[in-house]
C-alpha cells in the first residue's frame, strides 16, 4: 500500500481486501484522477450509494470532493465554484445539479445511470393528477426527472419530506412517486395533522425487496441487533420490525446519525449495500447485516467511467458525458427544488 496508505486502509474497511493487482491499478486511476481535477478545474460529487471505492473524499485519500444524501449533493452542487462537476451518482441528481447550477458543466460517468422510481411517472402523468385532483399541492421526491418536477409544487428528500408535508396548510397532498415512503410518511403526518395523502404507485427496485419476511428473518438471527430502515422500504416490514425491535425508520443521513447516538453494537441494515460500507468506514467498531442489495443503476459509475470523463473534458467526447436540461424546463424545475431547499 505504497502510497495511499490512507485511501486503502479506508477502503479496507469499507470492502474486503484489495489485493495486489487491483490496487496497482486504483492507485494509477486516483493518482491520474486527482491530477486532472487540477488541470480541468473539477470537482467530483459522491452519493453514498456509489461503489466503496468512489466515496472515499480527497482528504482520505480519495477522489470524492463531497460525498453525501440527494440533499446534500443539491445544497453542494449550488456552491462550486469549479468550471465541470464529475456527478457519481444517478441521472436525476446529475440534472438537479444543472438546474441549481446551469452555468457549470455537468458530466455523467455513464448516462445510462437510471432509477426505478424516477422512471415510474412523466410530466404528463402529474399534469393529469392536478386534473383529478384540483387545487391539490403536489411534493415530489428528488427521485424525479427534471421533466415531471416542472409540474410539481415542491421536492423533497427523504431527510426533509416530514417537515415539508408538514409546511402545507391543505388538508390534503399528493405525494409522487414513492408508494411506499408515501405510505410510512402518511402514516406519521396523518397522525400528527390528520391531513390525507394521494399517492403514486412508483417503487425503488432496491428497497422494495425488503420485505416484511426478509426482516424477519434477520431479526431472528440477530437477537440484540437495531433496525436501520429507509423511508423507501415497505410500510409493512417498517412498521413490523420497530415493533418488535429499538431503530429508526428514516433518510439515509438519519440512519448514520443514529448509528453515531447508538449504544448498539449490531444493527441491521435495510438500504443499499453501499450505505452499508459508508456506515462501516465511519463506525469502525460496530457491525452491520444486511442483504446487501445494491441498486444496478448507481453501480453503472466506476472509478474507469469517472477517469474517462475527466480525460473527455476539453475534447469531442466530452459532448457525450453533458447533462443537458433544456429551458423552459430548467427554470420550472429549479422552482420546485429551490422551495425544498428554502424550507429544509
Ligand atoms: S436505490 Fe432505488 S431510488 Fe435510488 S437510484 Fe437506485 S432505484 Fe433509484
Amino acid at each position: 500500500m505504497k502510497n495511499n496508505t490512507k485511501y486503502f486502509e479506508q477502503l479496507g474497511i469499507m470492502t474486503s481486501a484489495v489485493n495486489e493487482k487491483q490496487h496497482d491499478s486504483l492507485q494509477a486511476m486516483i493518482t491520474e484522477i486527482r491530477k486532472l481535477k487540477k488541470e480541468k478545474n473539477a470537482k467530483i460529487l459522491s452519493h453514498y450509494y456509489m461503489p466503496a471505492s468512489i466515496q472515499i473524499t480527497e482528504e482520505l485519500g480519495g477522489i470524492a470532493d463531497f460525498t453525501g444524501d440527494s440533499l446534500g449533493l443539491s445544497v453542494n452542487a449550488m456552491n462550486v465554484s469549479a468550471d465541470h462537476i464529475i456527478f457519481c451518482g444517478v441521472k436525476f441528481m446529475a440534472e438537479t445539479a444543472k438546474i441549481l447550477n446551469s452555468s457549470k458543466n455537468i458530466l455523467l460517468p455513464d448516462m445510462h445511470a437510471g432509477c426505478s422510481l424516477a422512471s415510474s411517472i412523466t410530466g404528463k402523468d402529474v399534469i393529469e393528477l392536478k386534473r383529478q385532483h384540483p387545487g391539490v399541492p403536489v411534493i415530489a421526491y428528488i427521485n424525479t426527472y427534471a421533466e415531471t418536477k416542472a409540474e410539481v409544487d415542491v421536492c423533497c428528500t427523504s431527510r426533509n419530506a416530514l417537515k415539508i408535508a408538514k409546511s402545507f396548510k391543505e388538508d390534503k397532498l399528493i405525494f409522487v412517486p414513492d408508494e411506499f415512503m408515501g405510505r410510512n410518511l402518511r402514516s406519521v403526518i396523518t397522525r400528527e395533522t390528520g391531513k390525507e395523502m394521494i399517492l403514486w404507485s412508483g417503487k425503488c427496485e432496491v428497497h422494495e425487496q425488503f420485505n416484511k419476511r426478509m426482516i424477519d428473518s434477520y431479526t431472528l438471527e440477530y437477537p440484540e441487533a437495531e433496525v436501520l430502515v429507509h423511508w423507501e422500504v415497505p410500510d409493512e416490514a417498517v412498521n413490523s420490525s420497530l415493533k418488535i425491535r429499538k431503530g429508526i425508520v428514516g433518510s439515509t443521513l438519519d440512519i448514520l446519525n443514529y448509528v453515531g447516538k447508538s449504544n448498539a453494537q449490531q444493527f441491521i441494515l435495510g438500504s443499499e449495500c453501499d450505505l452499508g460500507a459508508t456506515l462501516k468506514g465511519m463506525y469502525r467498531d460496530k457491525e452491520f447485516v444486511t442483504p446487501c442489495i445494491s441498486c444496478p443503476h448507481m453501480k453503472t459509475i466506476t472509478m474507469e467511467n469517472t477517469l474517462e470523463a475527466l480525460r473527455a473534458i476539453g475534447t469531442a467526447d466530452e459532448e457525450k458525458y453533458l447533462v443537458d436540461v433544456p429551458e423552459p424546463i430548467l427554470s420550472r424545475a429549479y422552482i420546485p427544488i429551490k422551495r425544498m431547499i428554502d424550507l429544509s
